[in-house]
């Protein structure tokens, strides 16, 4: 590592760990992230120069859309030569999906981009999130041999670094809310930081100097469809003829299975000669698609469905935004959904 002072952006988007308790009326109020060093006077022996920015208005994650992951987005790009590192606090409910869109926006990125949040709020005496800050901010800042140590979008939480584009919140209740089934983690925090670095992604030779671009784009049109014993054909043709319908994350049984009945290949079919592309992952936390495995699974693949390998829901969806976003010619569209862009998937 060496020893000059890394300068870090810290962005506050809103969410739990933003807040405080009211010492007079014991409410939760915001917390003010531009008095960062008043806060937490010990982020001065990090290594590190912070500035902080607010996104307006603050919002709970529920209520993000494609638009906030534009702006973020931008705002990184046009600050990104003046920061060698990013943090952006994000309401945990739906971080994996801006982390994961965020992932496939930035073209040529080699600096790190590292979402956190917490479960109990910052202001709060038993809060995780003075840990996930500070940590994240450690490892937006760390170097090794004078480069980046993770020059990729990823998500601290609960003394785990992981590939954003990996995650999935999957406790409303403990404070190590996030998974990665399938990818292990960048970084695991213990004493040290260890970084795990042949699994962590390295900017392309010519990333690094090169002016960092964002796509400008998401489609819409895009719905998830979970199977289950009993889903009929009205509901499932309903579905699948929606106006503006572009795209379907099906999440499929196990390793990519679904029923072979007559009228669910045929609705399907019906779908993808419209030009609506289905894309398949499994209902299953961890694990991947191999449509070739069973009978159940081929019938998919000749029906004209996509593989999805062993993506989240949260990074096909980002995926799909940001591939139908850049309105190719079929052909493409369909050859950059093949391939993994930015480590999402493992064939
Ligand atoms: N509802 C909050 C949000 O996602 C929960 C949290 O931050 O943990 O914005």
């Amino acid at each position: 590592m060496t020893s000059s002072k890394s300068s870090i952006l810290i962005i506050y988007t809103g969410g739990t760990i933003g807040m405080k308790t009211d010492a007079e009326t014991g409410a939760l109020v915001p917390f003010d992230f531009s008095a960062i060093y008043d806060e937490f006077p010990s982020l001065k022996r990090l290594n590190v120069d912070i500035d902080v920015q607010t996104m307006s208005p603050v919002i709970d994650s529920s209520n993000v859309a494609p638009a906030n992951w534009l702006a973020l987005a931008r705002l990184i790009r046009d600050n990104y030569a003046r920061y060698d590192g990013f943090v952006v606090l994000h309401g945990t409910d739906t971080m994996s999906y801006t982390a994961s869109a965020l992932s496939f926006l930035f073209e040529n990125l080699a600096k790190p981009v590292v979402f956190t949040g917490s479960q109990i709020p910052i202001g709060v005496l038993r809060t995780d999130g003075r840990e996930n800050l500070i940590t994240a901010i450690e490892i937006a800042g760390a170097r090794i041999d004078g480069r980046p140590a993770v020059p990729e979008v990823s998500l601290y939480f609960q003394n785990r670094l992981f590939r954003a584009n990996r995650t999935t919140k999957r406790s409303a209740e403990a404070l190590n809310a996030f998974r990665s089934y399938n990818y292990p983690p960048l970084a695991e925090v213990g004493v040290n930081i260890a970084y795990n670095l042949p699994a962590i992604l390295r900017p392309s030779e010519t990333a690094s100097g090169t002016q960092l671009r964002t796509a400008e784009r998401l489609a819409d049109g895009i719905a998830i469809v979970k199977l289950f014993p009993g889903l009929n054909e009205s509901v499932l043709r309903s579905m699948l003829s929606a106006p503006g319908l572009r795209a379907v994350v099906l999440e499929t049984f196990g390793a990519g299975n679904a029923p072979t009945s007559e009228w669910f290949i045929r609705v399907l079919q019906e779908a993808i000669a419209r030009g609506v592309i289905v894309l398949n992952i499994t209902q299953c936390g961890g694990g991947k698609v191999s449509m070739e495995l069973y009978e159940t699974g081929l019938r998919l693949q000749r029906a004209g469905v996509l593989c999805g390998h062993d993506m989240t829901t949260e990074a096909a969806v980002a995926k799909l935004m940001y591939v139908l976003g850049q309105e190719l010619p079929a052909d493409r569209t369909l050859a950059l959904l093949r391939k993994p862009l930015r480590g999402e998937f493992t064939a």
